[in-house]
């Protein structure tokens, strides 16, 4: 029998990075992982895969849309399919090595195999019993479906399915419009295939703040998505090469039908703890199946943590990963820390949303006082000559003490601009420190502190 400082079950974002950081602080680290490849969801069949994807289309619409416009003449690409899920999968397996090797780097010992908790301080993989002072689970996600929607992974498919799709589909009717159901539609959109999202809400992107959802889902309309918004779904019938997809609209209770070559269900995911035993361990469980843990990510037995999509929280990579960071520092006796108020959230269709903190909504349900500073792309001058003027950088500051509360972005590379405002809010900075800050010219980053500039005495470019 094995003995270690700490097993972690799960080697996606949230296992993989509190391994390293564990190995870092001295501890005896292993991880148990049932997949072939090390990195988990995010990896093999999440994050990075779409990302490749997203990449890749939109390379193609540029091409197809811009290039001519700035002297760039000669036949548009067309789609070599079989090459870009080969790309794809070179991606892929770049990454996964990528954390093999750090794992070896750091002497991390990887227990192949699908683990299970007998009793605290054991972990048990096939037939192997190991000994751990702690164990921390972050075994992740799967994609959730709805009732009378039977998912064959051909037809009617999950984000892995539509990551793997034989051939770029005519057709495709999308079931959800969040952040997954959009990016996996926008890649299908941009090789061709006519798309339509069939939303239960009658706005995309909950939780978003209201104006960014208008503005985005516009910007997707011209972009030849089709919505059908209020429509609850109530089955999908499976044929083999088809699918129709029946919905009810909540206004007036009729029924529509919609069909397909491919339907995505895009309506969410729950964690996973199948056969990790937490029943018989009796580890508490939340009401939406979430694992219960406390400020330390200690379960209800001690000893034993969890983190990542596995617990509360936004299910987000970075998110796992300073999960993962945090209770590896409590592991080693010190403070562990993550801020929830500032993860912020990224779409990577094109344009970019992003977003961070407090929405105009959440403020006003809080009844706080708070003022609006707004820039549009369209004043910027990298994004003119990039042809990338949609949208705009929102700040929503506090009335009287002008601290950033939260930020809104659709844009070129808002998923990178966010995070100067997500540094801003950690160090509790006014919109006016923003706006006294230097900016490099010319930069879509400047679009930032016109907003910034814009929570006082007004942007310069507008
Ligand atoms: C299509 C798609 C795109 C996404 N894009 C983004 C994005 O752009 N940005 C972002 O932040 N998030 C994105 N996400 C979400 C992100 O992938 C998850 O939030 C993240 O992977 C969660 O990390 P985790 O470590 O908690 O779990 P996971 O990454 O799910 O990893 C858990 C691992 O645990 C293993 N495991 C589970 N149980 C056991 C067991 N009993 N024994 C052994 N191994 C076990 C699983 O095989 C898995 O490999 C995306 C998700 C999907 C599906």
């Amino acid at each position: 029998m094995a003995s270690y400082d700490v097993i972690i079950i799960g080697s996606g974002p949230g296992g993989y990075v509190c391994a390293i950081r564990c190995a870092q602080l001295g501890l005896k680290t292993a991880v148990v992982e049932g997949r072939e490849t090390l990195g988990g969801t995010c990896l093999n069949v999440g994050c990075i895969p779409s990302k490749a994807l997203l990449h890749a289309s939109h390379m193609l619409h540029e091409a197809e849309h811009n290039f001519a416009k700035m002297g760039l003449k000669g036949k548009s690409p067309s789609v070599d399919w079989k090459q870009m899920l080969a790309y794809k999968h070179d991606v892929i397996g770049q990454n996964t090595k990528g954390i093999e090797f750090l794992f070896k780097k750091n002497k991390i010992d990887w227990l192949k195999g699908w683990g299970s908790i007998p009793e605290a301080g054991r972990v048990k993989v096939g037939d192997d019993t190991h000994e751990a002072k702690s164990i921390i689970i972050a075994s992740g996600s799967e994609s959730s479906s709805l009732p009378g929607v039977e998912i064959d992974e051909k037809v009617v498919v999950t984000s892995t399915g539509a990551l793997e799709l034989p051939k770029v589909p005519k057709t495709m009717v999308v079931i959800g419009a969040g952040v997954i159901g959009l990016e996996m539609g926008s890649v299908y959109a941009r090789l061709g295939s006519e798309v339509t999202v069939v939303e239960y809400l009658d706005a995309i992107t909950p939780g978003m703040d209201g104006e960014v959802q208008k503005n985005f889902q516009k910007i997707l309309k011209k972009q030849g998505i089709k919505f059908v918004m209020g429509a609850a779904v109530q089955s999908v019938d499976a044929l083999k090469t088809k699918a129709k997809v029946n919905y009810k609209l909540r206004k007036d209770d009729t029924e529509h039908q919609l069909d397909a070559d491919v339907v995505l269900v895009a309506t969410g995911r729950k964690p996973y703890v199948d056969g990790l035993g937490l029943d018989s361990l009796g580890v508490e469980m939340t009401k939406r199946g979430q694992i219960k843990t406390d400020d330390h990510w200690q379960t209800s037995v001690k000893g034993v943590y969890a983190i990542g999509d596995a617990i509360e929280g936004p299910m987000l990579a970075h998110k796992a990963e300073d999960e993962g960071m945090a209770v590896a520092c409590v592991l080693a006796g010190q403070h562990g820390h993550v801020n929830y108020n500032v993860i912020p959230g990224v779409i990577y269709t094109h344009p970019e949303v992003a977003n961070v903190g407090e929405t105009e909504e959440s403020l006003k349900d809080q009844g706080r006082a708070y003022k609006v500073g707004k820039f549009s792309f369209m004043g910027n001058g990298r994004a003119k000559a990039n042809f990338a003027g949609e949208g705009f950088v929102k700040i929503l500051a506090d009335k009287e003490t002008d601290r950033i509360l939260g930020a809104h972005i659709i844009g070129p590379m808002a998923g990178d601009l966010i995070h100067e405002i997500c540094v801003a809010m950690e160090f509790g900075a006014s919109a006016e420190d923003l706006a006294l800050t230097c900016h490099a010219h010319p930069t879509y980053s400047e679009a930032v502190r016109e907003a910034a500039l814009a929570c006082g005495d007004g942007p310069i470019h507008s």
